[in-house]
């Protein structure tokens, strides 16, 4: 099967997509960034489109704090978290990341060199050239159909189209999130796998890759849930010294359980960390509701029904603040 004619035939290329080709065409020097924080989304695209992007004998520079959690853990290798000089880096790509306040960068990016890939619906188009697609479901979409757009030939790298399959079944939750207006994963992972990805692979680093306390410590997480609102609002927290080097819980796990209570409308996880006097929190919520526009209230962001913010100030304030404003804006 013809990858391009598909794709045409199912999506189209928007215009975007041949000027973004463009530009990276005549960079010699690139740096590919992404947001605080990377998730598998974000890790996907910067490495997938840098390690495609080598092949055309460019230098290509990938910059992320991290941390690399979990899985990811495998890709630090490929990040630098420093640069001493960015004169000479003719182009910035920015992907998965909807404001500029969101990059995970320590320098001031000269905007006039960046270009934007995203799929959130809040992106503030920042850059010279932005490709904003909120009918995909992760960004990592947009590089596959970039490269392929490139005429990428995917047969000589497993790494990249396995690296394709991980961001893209990372943010569409192995499928789980598929909605009506927001199919198109379905095809891409399609063409994927025909490619050689293994979706197997994917299944096991996502969902078979805890260790005891990490189990242990969704239990002790889940356990804590309380609820407002008829259990309409659910909510829950983790505290300082919940969390070490070795046991981390991630939002997709700990959401995979809470979302599951049918009165729920509204979801969210309080990550405190008192030592910094801040709290990081992530919502989701059913698609009649908008954590989105709660996350932006406390100058986070995100999409309408998978969002985060961090907040100042110690738990009960925080709290309060948060199931306060959802309540006030949807229970009233
Ligand atoms: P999480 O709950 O951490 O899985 O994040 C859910 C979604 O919200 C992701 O798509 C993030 O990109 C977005 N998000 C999380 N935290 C923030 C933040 N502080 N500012 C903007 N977007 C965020
Ligand atoms: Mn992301
Ligand atoms: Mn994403």
């Amino acid at each position: 099967m013809d990858i391009k004619s598909t794709i045409e035939t199912v999506k189209g290329f928007a215009k975007e997509i041949a000027e973004i080709a463009k530009e990276l065409d005549k960079a010699h020097k690139l740096m590919i960034l992404g947001h605080k924080n990377p998730d598998m989304d974000c890790i996907g695209s910067q490495v997938a489109l840098a390690l495609a992007m080598r092949e055309h004998a460019k230098e290509v520079i990938i910059y992320s704090n991290g941390p690399f959690n979990g899985y990811m853990s495998d890709y630090e290798k490929l990040y630098v978290n420093k640069v001493e000089n960015i004169d000479d880096i003719d182009l910035f790509v920015v992907v998965d990341t909807s404001s500029i306040n969101r990059i995970d960068v320590d320098f001031e990016l000269p905007l006039e060199k960046v270009i934007v890939l995203d799929h959130h619906v809040t992106n503030e188009n920042f850059g010279k050239v932005n490709y904003i697609d909120s009918d995909l479901i992760s960004a990592t979409e947009i590089i596959f159909m970039l490269l392929v757009f490139m005429d990428y030939p995917f047969d000589r790298n497993k790494t990249v189209v396995q690296i394709l399959l991980d961001g893209i079944l990372s943010d569409n939750g192995y499928y789980r999130h598929i909605r009506t207006d927001k199919y198109m994963s379905l095809i891409f992972t399609y063409l994927l796998i025909s490619k050689g990805a293994d979706p197997k692979e994917t299944y096991d680093k996502m969902y078979v890759n805890n260790n005891i306390d990490e189990v242990k410590l969704l239990g002790k997480v889940l356990n804590r849930i309380e609820s407002l609102k008829d259990n309409q609002i659910i909510y829950t927290h983790q505290t300082d010294d919940d969390e070490n080097d070795t046991v981390h819980l991630s939002s997709a796990l700990l959401f995979l359980q809470m979302t599951s209570i049918k009165t729920g409308k509204i979801f969210v996880y309080f990550k405190v960390n008192a030592a910094e006097n801040k709290v990081i929190i992530s919502m989701r919520c059913t698609p009649e509701y908008d954590v989105g526009s709660i996350a932006c209230f406390f100058g986070g962001g995100g999409h309408t029904v998978a969002a985060g913010a961090t907040i100042s100030g110690d738990y009960e304030t925080v709290k309060k603040k948060v199931l306060d404003k959802i309540s006030e804006v949807y229970f009233p």
